[in-house]
């Protein structure tokens, strides 16, 4: 089952001569249980296809659906994120004044959840991320990669069908890397749909398929030989 489904996606920034194509013409179906990797140079656009499939950016052009949804025509883009968009930024920004666990349940109360329940499901998924003792730790109080590990907890929790990470493993050493890729795909393999941007081949290929940019478009597809990295 397709969950997203970008067509003939096209995004400009500015006008005139100075407009810069960021996108153009960009179509892509991910499913629900489909992990695709988007790798290519960059400037060639894959921070704003993410942004796109999340309703973080509109297309000048084009269409996003999330399942049957079009986002161009969600009035609360912002509860629908919340709810079914986990996006792992690049910059942590984790909010100083909270604690780890704080900063994990801070989505789920906003969706109305109690704070026992929020806090409940804040320690399953920071366990799963093997970070259940940086709970009560403040942002300032974690190392680089403590942070990053709180940063996915935040993306994962509750039941979020859409995962985007961008560069998640950018600045963590391989063995952290390894066991994120290995939530991300085990998030997959339960059902979500994700959509991964990395420079690195050892990671794309967690992949069920890699799309290649190039200058805002797709240059080429590959599945990948599934039983390299798992
Ligand atoms: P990537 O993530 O592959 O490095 P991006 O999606 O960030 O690429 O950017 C694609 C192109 O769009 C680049 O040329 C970038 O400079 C341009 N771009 C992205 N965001 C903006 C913006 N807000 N205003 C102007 N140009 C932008
Ligand atoms: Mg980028």
């Amino acid at each position: 089952m397709t969950f997203v489904r970008l067509a003939d996606v096209a995004r400009v920034h500015g006008e005139g001569a100075t407009a810069v194509h960021a996108l153009r013409g960009v179509s892509l179906e991910v499913g629900a249980g489909d992990l695709v990797a988007v790798m290519g140079p960059s400037g060639s656009g894959k921070s704003t296809l993410l942004n796109l499939a999340g309703g973080l950016d509109r297309p000048t052009s084009g269409s996003v659906h999330l399942g049957e949804q079009d986002l161009a025509e969600v009035r609360d883009l912002a509860a629908l994120r919340r709810r079914s968009v986990g996006y792992v930024f690049q910059d942590r920004n984790l909010i100083d004044s909270l604690t780890a666990a704080e900063n994990v349940m801070l989505p789920r109360e906003l969706d109305g959840l109690s704070s026992g329940r929020a806090r409940r499901e804040a320690m399953a998924v920071l366990s799963e991320l093997d970070a259940e003792d940086l709970a009560g730790r403040y942002p300032e109080e974690l190392s680089g990669g403590q942070r990053q590990r709180v940063a996915i907890a935040r993306a994962l929790v509750g039941d979020r069908r859409l995962l985007l990470a961008d560069e998640p493993t950018g600045a963590l050493d391989t063995r952290t890397g390894d066991e994120i890729l290995g939530v991300l795909r085990a998030r997959c393999d339960a059902g979500a749909a994700v959509l991964l941007v990395t420079h690195e081949p050892r990671y794309a290929a967690w992949a069920d398929r890699v799309v290649f940019l190039r200058d805002g478009m797709i240059a080429d597809h590959s599945h990948v030989v599934t039983g390299s990295a798992r």
